[in-house]
């Protein structure tokens, strides 16, 4: 049985996970509606917030499974924001330390890649090596506040990236471009929402690096020309507008995910294809890429919408489904946080 501790950014969150069965319970408590005032998340606030939710989310998990039967015991560390990877560190290793087992440290970023495999997992935990044999070598894409990433995972399940955002990730470009219209945050969200009874065509966004060759993604000047595009614009009408401004906004972000993602699976070799990350659960999003993975007859698997943002739960299953795959530290109590970990090397 894996207890899982997550503090990277703005939740706080514990999981069990036992490979016989699945994941047994996840309890998270979030902070966004504390951060929304700020527009962002502020890490004194958020360490804080940490440090008062790790009790009491830990007894709520000890009534489900006595921490007796607790055999290890993984955290997230890194990357994230440095005094919150530390409260999870901490509360980690005094547990490990207390129970006399041992403390493994889960890279974050890793998790979500994996994550889509929980269901696959959860359906048939016997047989989940062969089934996850069978969808190797995985094209994944990661899509986060912090990411925006596709990168593959071989059949020795090491990662490997494939290409990066140059500069904001694709969330990101989401929350600002909320923000500059007026939005709450996260605006992702609120940029869904607004699309729906807007046109994606009624404004002509630059396709960030849509015509190029490179699996890179760019999504800073799309950002810069909605600004322009607003700059022309009263305040009525931009009011009156949100819908079609939203719409083709958000078209132009699920545009260069899905010609990049298409792009890499051209390139072939693949045998499955994957969705993670917080804007993974943009609907829009979601079925584009199903589009295209269908196309190339390939499975599709996303994470479920549990374990798009920030939770526990795909800690413990990273920390089980990545065992001898090296993406898992187990340098013992001695274990650091790592801010700036990444997914993986090119
Ligand atoms: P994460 O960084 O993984 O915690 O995910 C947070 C990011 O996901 C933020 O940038 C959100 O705006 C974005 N996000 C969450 N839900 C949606 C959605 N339905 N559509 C687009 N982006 C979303
Ligand atoms: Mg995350």
């Amino acid at each position: 049985m894996i207890l899982a501790l997550e503090s990277s950014c703005d939740e706080t969150a514990v999981a069990l996970f036992d490979p016989a069965c699945g994941l047994v319970g996840e309890w998270v408590n979030s902070q966004i509606q504390l951060h929304e005032t700020y527009g962002g998340v502020v890490p004194d606030l958020a360490s804080r917030e940490h440090l008062q939710h790790f009790g009491p989310l830990l007894q709520r998990a000890f009534v489900v499974v006595p921490a007796a039967r607790i055999t290890k015991i993984a955290v997230t560390h890194g990357p994230g924001l440095a005094a919150c990877l530390a409260m999870g560190l901490s509360a980690a290793k005094s547990l490990a330390l207390s129970w006399g087992v041992p403390v493994v440290g889960v890279n974050h970023l890793r998790a979500h890649a994996f994550s889509p495999f929980i269901p696959l997992h959860e359906s048939n935990p016997v047989h989940f090596d062969a089934a996850l044999a069978k969808l190797l070598p995985h094209l994944g894409l990661l899509v986060s506040g912090g990411n925006t990433a596709l990168f593959s995972i071989d059949e020795n399940r090491r990662i490997r990236m494939l290409s990066s955002t140059l500069d904001d990730a694709a969330g990101e470009a989401l929350d600002k471009g909320a923000k500059l219209m007026g939005l709450g945050y996260p605006g992702g969200p609120h940029v869904e929402k607004l699309a729906r009874t807007g046109s994606p065509t009624a404004y002509d966004f630059p396709k960030a690096m849509a015509q190029r060759s490179s699996l890179d993604f760019s999504f800073s000047g799309l950002k810069t020309s909605l600004r322009y595009q607003l700059e022309k614009m009263q305040p009525e009408e931009i009011e009156r507008k949100k819908p079609d401004l939203c719409a083709s906004y958000q078209a132009a972000v699920i545009h260069a995910l899905t010609r990049k993602t298409q792009l890499a699976l051209e390139r072939g070799g693949y045998r499955s294809v994957g969705l993670s990350g917080g804007v993974a659960n943009n609907q829009v999003l979601q079925s584009e890429l199903e589009k295209i993975a269908r196309r190339a007859s390939q499975p599709f698997l996303r994470a479920q919408a549990k374990h798009t943002g920030d939770n526990a739960g795909m800690i413990a299953f990273a920390a089980w489904a990545e065992r001898e795959a090296g993406g898992v530290s187990e340098t013992g109590y001695a274990l650091l946080i790592e801010p700036s970990l990444p997914l993986a090397l090119r």
